[in-house]
C-alpha cells in the first residue's frame, strides 16, 4: 500500500480522495508546524510515496534526503513555494506542485476587503465602537478617504493582482496601473490599464499599491525605505503576497512618521512575529494569513493537492507542476 505523509490537519476533501484511492494517510496529530529537525525525524525511514506540505513547512535537502527515494512528490497546500527548495527537488527528481487558480477569488475579494478597511478605518472604529467610546454622529468623527475613482497600482498582474484589478475596475471605477516584468496589452485594453516600465513610477502615481508578486531573491524587500518615500503621504499599502516583500521595518517607520496614509498586511517579514511597533499603529490593520482562508476554497486546496498526488503516483503528469 501506498503511504502519504500529511504535516498538519487540512479540510477533508483532500484527505478523503486519498483514502478511496487506497492510500494509507498519516496525518500529523499535533495540529502545530512542524519545526525542520521535526520533519526529518518524522519522515525518517518511513518508505512514505508522497508528502502533503504546507507554507509553514520549510522544506529542503534535509528532508528529502529523510523521506528517501521512494518519495515520488511533495504537494503543497499553497500558491506560493518559497518555502521549498526547488533545485535541490529537481536534482532528487521529486515533484513538486502547487494549488494556484482555486485561491485567487478568495485572495482578491480579502485584498480589497483590506482596501476598503484601511480607508474607511474599519478597524479603528470597530474598536472606537466597542471601548465604548461612541457618544453620539459627530461631523468629524474618524474621517476616511474613498477608494471609488482613485489610481490602483497593481505590482504583480499574476491570477491575483489581475482579478484585484478587475474588482477595482469594475466595482469602484478606479484607474489601473501597473508593474510586472511582463507587459500585458489584452489586459491593458480590457482595463483601460496604464503599464509602468518602472516600479518607481507606479509607487509615485499610486493611491492605493497592492502587491502580488511572488517572493524571490529579486522581490525580496521590493518595497523599501526609498521606495515608500516615493509614495504618496495620501497613499496605502496592501500587501497580500509575502511578507519579505516589505522591508517592515522601514515600513512601520514610513507609518510612524506618516511618509504614507496607512498599510493593510495579511503577510509579515517574520511570520507570526511582528516588527516593533507595527501592532501599536492606528493607520495599519493587520490579519494572520488568512487572505485565501474561506472555507469553500481551503477545502478546493486540499482537494487539488490531493489530485496533484494522486496524478503522479498514478504515472500521470501533475495537474500543477511547479518548475
Ligand atoms: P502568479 O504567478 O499568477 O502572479 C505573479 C505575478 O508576479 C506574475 O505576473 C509575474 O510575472 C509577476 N512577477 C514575478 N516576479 C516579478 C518581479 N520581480 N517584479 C514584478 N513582477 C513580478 O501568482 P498568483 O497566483 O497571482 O499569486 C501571487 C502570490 O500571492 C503568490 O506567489 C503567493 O506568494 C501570494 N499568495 C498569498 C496568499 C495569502 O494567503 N496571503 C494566498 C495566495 C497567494
Amino acid at each position: 500500500m501506498q503511504k502519504i505523509y500529511i504535516t498538519r490537519k487540512i479540510p477533508e476533501s483532500g484527505l478523503n480522495l486519498l483514502k478511496e484511492k487506497g492510500y494509507e494517510v498519516i496525518v500529523n496529530p499535533d495540529d502545530k508546524v512542524l519545526t525542520g529537525e521535526e520533519l526529518v525525524s518524522v519522515l525518517s525511514g518511513q518508505n512514505y510515496d508522497a508528502v502533503l506540505c504546507l507554507l509553514t513547512d520549510k522544506i529542503n535537502d534535509s528532508v528529502f534526503e529523510a523521506v528517501g527515494s521512494k518519495c515520488k512528490i511533495f504537494a503543497n497546500y499553497a500558491v506560493g513555494y518559497d518555502n521549498i527548495d526547488l533545485m535541490a527537488a529537481k536534482s532528487r527528481g521529486i515533484v513538486i506542485t502547487n494549488t494556484p487558480d482555486v485561491l485567487t477569488e478568495t485572495v482578491a475579494e480579502h485584498t480589497v476587503a483590506l482596501m476598503l478597511a484601511i480607508s474607511h478605518r474599519v478597524a479603528e472604529a470597530d474598536k472606537f465602537v466597542k471601548e465604548g467610546k461612541y457618544y453620539g454622529w459627530e461631523p468629524m468623527l474618524l474621517l476616511g478617504s474613498d477608494f471609488s475613482h482613485k489610481t490602483v497600482g497593481i505590482i504583480g498582474l499574476g491570477r491575483i493582482g489581475s482579478r484585484v484589478a478587475y474588482h477595482a475596475y469594475n466595482g469602484f471605477n478606479a484607474k489601473i496601473i501597473y508593474y510586472d516584468i511582463k507587459k500585458n496589452e489584452n489586459f491593458e485594453k480590457e482595463f483601460n490599464a496604464e503599464y509602468k516600465e518602472n516600479i518607481d513610477d507606479l509607487l509615485k502615481e499610486a493611491d492605493f499599491v497592492s502587491l502580488h508578486v511572488p517572493l524571490l531573491s529579486s522581490t525580496r524587500h521590493l518595497i523599501n525605505k526609498d521606495r515608500l518615500a516615493l509614495m504618496n503621504p495620501t497613499a496605502y499599502l496592501i500587501n497580500t503576497s509575502r511578507g519579505p516583500i516589505i522591508d517592515e521595518e522601514a515600513l512601520v517607520f514610513a507609518l510612524q512618521n506618516k511618509i504614507i496614509k496607512g498599510a493593510a498586511l495579511d503577510v509579515f517579514e517574520n511570520e507570526p512575529n511582528l516588527t516593533p511597533g507595527l501592532a501599536q499603529l492606528s493607520n495599519v490593520i493587520l490579519t494572520p494569513h488568512i487572505a485565501s482562508a474561506t472555507e469553500a476554497t481551503r477545502e478546493k486546496m486540499s482537494l487539488l493537492a490531493a489530485q496533484n498526488i494522486v496524478a503522479v503516483l498514478e504515472g500521470m503528469e501533475p495537474l500543477n507542476p511547479v518548475k
